[in-house]
């Protein structure tokens, strides 16, 4: 047992900040949506996510809110209570059933657009950026699942357990967006990166 730290959090904020500002500067994270997310603790598994409602291109440390495995707020002294995105559940559960530590959620165009033209998953292979998600440039059919979208985090959570693929980092959310995950921050970015090139290059060539 570990409890999250006020130093901890505000931590896991200015690195939110950071990737949020960025996503939104490539156009990922319009009006205010998506959400990023950090796993501060594991046991019990508390995430630092990008609080709701705010414009993500102007995050600050602080703007996060801490939440348990079911999504909802967990107090932490020093940080102000902040209401978390609605998301946040949804964050949670690809935290406990991945082991990712990082969490990506952005409205990317072009993941929404790939989930409406292929609602049965994205094929993909033979792509030299492949290797950029951790598959293989040749000879590897990679897909990236699509699942129904809802409101509910609870029914959003069952269909991601059921499309989840331990060799595929990313799932698209049809009529949404995209969601990906990895050990750290920056690795997330990287794999978010990749998965928007390879949905963009497949709608090129369909
Ligand atoms: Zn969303």
């Amino acid at each position: 047992m570990n409890v999250p730290t006020t130093q901890g959090v505000l931590d896991a904020g200015a690195r939110l900040a950071a990737e949020a500002a960025r996503f939104t500067s490539f156009g990922w994270m319009r009006g205010t949506s998506g959400n990023l997310s950090e796993v501060v603790t594991r046991d019990p598994l508390r995430l630092a996510v990008t609080a709701s409602g705010l414009d993500k291109g102007e995050l600050t440390a602080s703007d996060v809110a801490v939440v348990g495995p079911d999504g909802g707020p967990v107090e932490v002294g020093g940080i102000a209570p902040l209401t978390p995105s609605a998301e946040a559940g949804l964050h949670a559960r690809i935290a406990g059933l991945t082991g990712a530590d990082a969490i990506v959620h952005v409205h990317a165009l072009n993941a929404v657009l790939a989930g409406h033209h292929w609602p049965g998953g994205v094929r993909l292979r033979d792509v030299e950026t492949l290797k950029g998600i951790g598959r293989l440039a040749h000879d590897d059919e990679v897909v990236i699942p699509v699942i129904v979208n809802s409101q509910d985090m609870n029914e959003l959570g069952d269909r991601f357990e059921a499309a989840y693929d331990p060799r595929t980092p990313a799932v698209i959310v049809a009529d949404h967006g995209l969601y990906t995950w990895a050990p750290t921050l920056k690795r997330a970015r990287h794999v978010t990166e990749c998965v928007e090139w390879l949905l963009a290059y497949a709608i090129a060539i369909r």
